[in-house]
C-alpha cells in the first residue's frame, strides 16, 4: 500500500529567460502539504496504520534542464503544481527500520576505476529513509509501450529506453519483467507535471520527472519508482534523459556538476555514457546505510 510519496525532477525551462540552477537536490521541498495529503490518505490511528502505512514524500530534485531544441515544447503556461512531501522522520505515525547498510552487489563490488575519476558523492541526498538502496536482486523494471503513438515509433522508444536499462545493468542486476504490478522501476512516456518553484512564479516544464514511493511489504519497507519521460524526446536525448532518470532510480539522487556524466543536471548537446564517476558514485551509495530493505520495528 501506498504511503507516500517522494520525487525528484528534472525540468525543462518554459522560458530561457528564467533560467535558474537550483542550489540542489530539495531546492523545492515543501513538506507541509506533503503532510496534509498523508493525513488525508491515511485516516487511521498510528497503531492500526503500522500494518498498512506508508508515508512518502515528495523529494523534488530540481536541477533545471534546458533543451533549447524542444523549447517548444513547453510554451504553454500551465497550472502550478505543488511538491510536497510528508516528512517521515518527524512524523509520529510510524517507526522507520534502522538504516544499515546491506551487502554491495557483486557487480559493484568488482567495479574498479582505474582513472581514478572520483566521484559526486557529496552531492547525492540522504533522504528520509537513507540512501535510496535497492537490496533484493534483480531490480524489475518495468518499460511500458506508448499507446498514443505509431506502434513503429512506440517500438524505436521502448528500444531506446531499453538500452539505458541494458547500460546500466553492467552495474546492478537488472531484469526487465511484463507487468508493471511486478516491477520496482516503471517507465512511462507520459509528460511530467509542470512545476513551480518557491522562488519564481513561472511554470516550468520538465523534461522527465522521477518519483519514489516507500511502502512495507512482508513487515519490510520498500520502495518504488516511477520515471515519467516526455513525449517531445527522441533518439539520443531520450536515451541520455532515460539513462540519467535510471540513475536517479538506481539510487544517485542527486546531479554531478560535470557536464561528462550522465547525472549532469542539465541536458548536453552530445550526452555522455554513464562515466567512471557516475559509477564511483553509485557504488558509495551503496556503501550507505538505509531503513530500506530491512524489517519494520514491531
Ligand atoms: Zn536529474
Amino acid at each position: 500500500m501506498l504511503v507516500g510519496f517522494l520525487n525528484k525532477e528534472d525540468s525543462k525551462l518554459k522560458n530561457p529567460a528564467t533560467l535558474k540552477f537550483s542550489s540542489g537536490v530539495n531546492g523545492d521541498r515543501d513538506f507541509r502539504t506533503g503532510m496534509e495529503s498523508y493525513k488525508h490518505n491515511n485516516p487511521t490511528t498510528p497503531k492500526t496504520q503500522k500494518r498498512w502505512l506508508t508515508f512518502l514524500g515528495l523529494t523534488l530534485l530540481a536541477g533545471a534542464i534546458v533543451i533549447l531544441a524542444h523549447s517548444q515544447l513547453f510554451a504553454v503556461a500551465a497550472k502550478p503544481i505543488q511538491n510536497s512531501t510528508p516528512n517521515l522522520a518527524t512524523s509520529p505515525a510510524f517507526f522507520l527500520p534502522v538504516a544499515k547498510p546491506h551487502p554491495l552487489p557483486p557487480t559493484l563490488a568488482q567495479w574498479q576505476d582505474h582513472t581514478h575519476s572520483g566521484d559526486y558523492f557529496s552531492q547525492v541526498e540522504k533522504t528520509e529513509v537513507g540512501y535510496l538502496v535497492w537490496s533484493q536482486f534483480p531490480i524489475r523494471v518495468y518499460v511500458e509501450i506508448p499507446k498514443a503513438i505509431a506502434p513503429e515509433a512506440a517500438q524505436a522508444w521502448v528500444s531506446t529506453v531499453l538500452k539505458a536499462v541494458q547500460q546500466w545493468s553492467i552495474y546492478l542486476p537488472i531484469k526487465v519483467v511484463e507487468t508493471s504490478q511486478l516491477a520496482d522501476i516503471i517507465i512511462l512516456q507520459k509528460v511530467p507535471p509542470l512545476q513551480i518553484s518557491p522562488d519564481n512564479k513561472i511554470p516550468r516544464a520538465r523534461s522527465a520527472l522521477t518519483t519514489y514511493v516507500l511502502y512495507a511489504t512482508d513487515n519490510t519497507l520498500r520502495h518504488r519508482f516511477t520515471i515519467l519521460l516526455h513525449p517531445g524526446q527522441t533518439g539520443k536525448y531520450l536515451l541520455a534523459a532515460a539513462r540519467h532518470e535510471l540513475g536517479h532510480a538506481l539510487g544517485i539522487w542527486g546531479h554531478s556538476p560535470l557536464k561528462s556524466d550522465a547525472l549532469y543536471f542539465s541536458q548536453v548537446t552530445n550526452p555522455p555514457p554513464i562515466s567512471p564517476r557516475d559509477v564511483n558514485t553509485l557504488k558509495r551509495v551503496y556503501e550507505q546505510s538505509t531503513s530500506l530493505g530491512w524489517t519494520l520495528p514491531k
